[in-house]
């Protein structure tokens, strides 16, 4: 991404055809979307890119399984869909995963379960390929008797658009009307000449092969259970590579860049009054037409319009709280889904070397800046996974933790947020703002080329959605990386997972200032090269930035980074350890993680010694209000 500076300067003096507000997946898509599409784009991010609800999900690119259970077919078929494609268009970046459902002492796995996965096995595939499959596998499973037999037909790898939504209010459309400009996952892959990825259908296992995708269960002999797959990413790396992309085709996006009002000429919306959250300093952005993709604050921005105008339902946030724990405590090679209190069900997930455990999903009435993960929500969540696992974890076993909340649109109903549909809402106002919001990760394209369209539409222009073409990165294969002094093996991987191509450009400075080959934590593969190519590419500015979104290191090594030591300095009681670490200029081994993210940066960024102890004591602060330093 370009710097910062270049892109304030560029937001002030120019106008543009597309002002996008919310640098979450949504807006990353919405960016992207109108940029392949000729559009000169502009994005504003109030805090940092990804840092609302686009870093704090289950990071599963998926159907939703337990959306069947509302019979959202539409927004089931269309999750899966895109999901396929997104495979196809960053292989790198979201891979498919197996995950199993249990079963113990001979018993059946739940038959509800092997309905909901017949259906989804059916909604993954193309219409007309089904027709084909259906034969076969209507063969197939007479042969075997009944669902939950093993079976080995394969599935299909291509997809179709699909799926019914309803609107909702005069002037809003909703995501899942079928689409004609929707390209199937061959079609994007064979425009690359790439692999497509082709899910099998679910089948039953037997407790070996249980144990083989979740350790975990030694303790309960496991007797058999239901494999099948979804697709997992990493959602704050998602959004960057979105952005990044966005910005390939000329997009110009600023992260701590907030909008604080829409600019109107003749009662319609020509750009936004913008605060500068570093200078302070306000300033207008000129444009055609505003997107207002803000998320669970889509309606701070206008809200007497949204409601009474577009009859935009109230947004109702649902808090859902996530733990991470050490996959020697809970070893996962897949995942598993696990039953909670309440007659919900929870996912225990492998993620990045750690378990990820989540989610619950309660209404939630708090401050939306800093969400934390309730201690009721751990508790939840370590019962549910000390039942089912036979262990005694507890909170002091935990590695990370953290919450977000869903942007879910609220029917006025006083149902549980498990029941509101996470379909997404378009609306466009009187000013012509148009505010897309809801959704899931997951569907994040289709959103984007549902709000596109609509600019698209009011124009009478022909300019076709180009998202399914459009690579997001570049996959690296590991062994092409070059092999650096001082980066231990296992970053390799990590690195290419993480970055594609541009795992390069990391390894290029770790090998010019040898001491960033090192790691941020001891033991975890993220290198201290990562937050300075996080300044300098990614317009990270602090060290929050590096830990909890370029790096995912505070949702995985909270202790390490908020504990005793984190902020530790090798002459903690002498004068030199009022020094900032940048003015010492090397990086000492004894100093905590912490204290070396911030001197990668004071170098990057040019801290003085004072601010680089308000950037440290900002992000005590930080982890304080996410409760990410498990207090
Ligand atoms: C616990 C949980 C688990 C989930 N798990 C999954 C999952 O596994 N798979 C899946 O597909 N989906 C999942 N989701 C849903 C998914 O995470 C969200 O639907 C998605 O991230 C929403 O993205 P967004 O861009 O709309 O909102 P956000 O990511 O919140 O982005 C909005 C952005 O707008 C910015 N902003 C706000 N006001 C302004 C302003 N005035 N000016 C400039 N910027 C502004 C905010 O700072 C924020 O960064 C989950 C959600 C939760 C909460």
């Amino acid at each position: 991404m370009i710097a910062r500076d270049e892109a304030l300067a560029a937001l002030a003096g120019n106008e543009f055809d597309v002002l996008v507000i919310g640098g979450g997946i949504t807006g990353a898509g919405v960016a992207l979307d109108a940029a392949t599409r000729g559009y000169s784009v502009a994005l504003l991010e109030r805090t940092d890119f990804a840092a609302g609800t686009s870093s704090r999900s289950s990071k599963l690119v998926h159907g939703g399984l337990r959306y069947l259970q509302n019979f959202d077919l539409g927004l089931v078929r269309e999750a899966l869909l895109e999901r396929q494609l997104l495979v196809a268009l960053a292989p790198h970046l979201v891979r498919p995963l197996p995950l199993v459902v249990p079963a113990f002492a001979g018993a059946r796995p739940d038959r509800l379960m092997g309905v909901g996965l017949n259906l989804y096995d059916v909604m993954s595939v193309e219409r007309g390929r089904l027709r084909g499959r259906r034969g076969r596998r209507g063969r197939a499973e007479r042969a075997s008797a009944q669902d939950g037999a093993p079976t080995s037909v394969a599935a299909g790898s291509g997809t179709s658009a699909a799926g019914s939504g309803a609107s909702a209010g005069g002037s809003a459309a909703s995501v899942g009307g079928s689409d004609a400009s929707t390209a199937t996952a061959d079609e994007a892959a064979g425009s690359r000449g790439a692999q497509t990825w082709s899910p099998e259908r679910h089948r039953m296992i037997g407790g070996e092969e249980v144990l083989k995708l979740v350790p975990a269960l030694a303790a309960r002999e496991p007797s058999g259970g239901y494999l099948f797959y979804d697709c997992q990413t990493d959602d704050a790396r998602l959004v960057l590579t979105v952005l990044g992309e966005a910005e390939r085709f000329g997009a110009v996006c600023a992260n701590r860049v907030g909008a604080v009002d829409l600019l109107e000429r003749d009662g319609r919306a020509c750009g936004v009054r913008a605060l500068d959250a570093e200078s302070g300093e306000t300033f207008e952005i000129q444009a055609a037409s505003v997107v207002n993709a803000t998320g669970v604050w889509a309606d701070e921005l206008r809200p007497q319009e949204l409601h009474d105008e577009a009859e935009l339902p109230r947004i109702r946030p649902s808090r859902g709280t996530h733990v991470t724990l050490s996959h020697d405590d809970l070893p996962l090679v897949g995942g598993a889904i696990v039953p909670a209190a309440e007659g919900r069900s929870i996912f225990a997930l492998p993620w990045l070397g750690r378990t990820l455990v989540g989610t619950t999903d309660n209404d939630y009435e708090g401050p939306l800046e800093h969400v934390r993960p309730a201690a009721e929500d751990v508790t939840y969540l370590l019962d549910a996974v000390n039942a089912f696992f036979a262990t005694d974890l507890g909170v002091a076993d935990l590695t990370g933790a953290y919450a977000g909340v869903r942007p879910l649109i609220s029917t006025g109903d006083p149902k549980k947020s498990v029941d509101i549909s996470r379909k997404a809402e378009l609306y466009e106002t009187s000013s012509g703002m148009i505010t897309i919001t809801g959704g899931k990760l997951t569907t994040w394209r289709r959103m984007a080329k549902l709000a596109v369209d609509r600019l698209v539409e009011r124009e009478a222009r022909e300019a076709p959605c180009r998202t399914h073409e459009i690579p997001l990165g570049q996959a690296v294969a590991v062994a092409d990386l070059p092999r650096v002094e001082g980066v231990p093996p296992e970053s390799y991987a990590a690195l290419a997972a993480r970055y594609g191509y541009a795992a390069h450009e990391v390894l290029a400075i770790a090998a010019e200032r040898g001491e960033l080959a090192q790691p941020i934590v001891a033991g975890l593969p993220d290198l201290l090269a990562e937050a300075a190519l996080a300044a300098r590419r990614e317009q990270a500015r602090s060290i929050g930035d590096v830990l909890l979104r370029r790096t995912r290191l505070g949702l995985l090594a909270a202790r390490e980074l908020t504990g005793e030591g984190a902020r530790r300095t090798p002459h903690d009681d002498s004068s030199a350890a009022r020094e900032s670490p940048g003015e010492r200029g090397g990086l000492a081994a004894q100093d905590g993680p912490v204290v070396r993210v911030a001197a990668v940066l004071a170098r990057e960024l040019r801290w003085g010694s004072e601010r680089t102890g308000e950037e440290l004591e900002r992000f005590a602060q930080e982890a304080r209000a996410e409760g990410i330093d498990l207090t």
